[in-house]
């Protein structure tokens, strides 16, 4: 459960979040959506401070991010998040990229990290390229790879920042079917996106960000199909 009240960031003088505040229960799969520069991403890394927070509060699974004493690397450990440029470790294989979290941080022996790495390959379609390099992979089985290495350490929230944006429209539908997947098993997912149907198909709840603020949220159908704000229905105009 991610509690989130009152949040501010700020990048110098540069006010990016201004007010923000919203509660994610678990499993629920919560799409962001606005315009560039609205705050979506920096909203995201604030969820596992990889930004510092400037104000206001931000509570995952009870442990309270702006407190000094909460130890960050164990809340991150139950936190996976998908990027939108897949951030693979390029020397390493498949399963080396799985590997290497689980291991180095002692959840795993090796034994249980790679029998527990081709556990998820299987699941995301990929166990064929256990052994395969990130360049010889393409961008779809990259996203695929890198949702697995964020399961393998078997997180109960997962963040997606555009984990389809950068790829050939051929390959985001199997990226977003594995996401389904994951949502249909009832993971809590935060996921920013411009995929509207995802969005319609998946969500529980549809936040509509911009300048800094939530403007609005609500169902799918809700945000949408009916929605009430004009920034809304501007920003939909543009992307339906
Ligand atoms: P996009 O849809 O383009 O990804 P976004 O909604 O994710 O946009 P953010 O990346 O959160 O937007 O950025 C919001 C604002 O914060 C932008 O004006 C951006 O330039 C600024 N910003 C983001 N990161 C930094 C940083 N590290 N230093 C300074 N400014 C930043
Ligand atoms: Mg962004």
């Amino acid at each position: 459960k991610i509690h989130v009240s009152h949040l501010k960031k700020n990048f110098g003088n540069l006010e990016v979040l201004k007010d923000v505040s919203a509660d994610i229960c678990e499993g629920e799969v919560v799409v962001i959506l606005g315009p560039s520069g609205s705050g979506k991403s920096t909203f995201l890394r604030c969820l596992n401070r990889l930004e510092d927070i400037t104000g206001g509060e931000v509570i995952v699974d009870g442990h309270d991010l702006t407190d000094k004493k909460t130890n960050i690397n164990k809340v991150r450990e139950n936190v996976g998040m998908v990027f939108q440029h897949f951030n693979l470790f390029n020397n390493l294989n498949v399963l080396g990229n799985m590997m290497l979290a689980p291991t180095e941080l002692k959840k795993a022996t090796k034994a249980q990290a790679k029998e527990n790495a081709l556990r998820l390959l299987t699941r995301v379609g990929l166990a064929d390229k256990a052994e395969a390099y990130p360049a010889q992979l393409s961008g779809g089985q990259k996203q695929r790879v890198a949702i697995a290495r964020a399961l393998a350490m078997n997180p109960d929230i997962m963040l997606f920042d555009e984990p389809t944006s950068a790829l050939d429209p051929e390959m985001v539908g199997e990226v977003l079917q594995v996401m389904k997947q994951l949502a249909s098993e009832g993971m809590t997912m935060v996921v920013v996106t411009h995929e509207i149907g995802f969005a319609r198909e998946v969500a529980s709840r549809v936040i509509f960000m911009e300048g800094g603020y939530i403007v609005e949220e609500g169902t799918p159908d809700e945000v949408i199909n009916h929605p009430q704000q004009p920034r809304t229905i501007d920003f939909l105009s543009k992307v339906l």
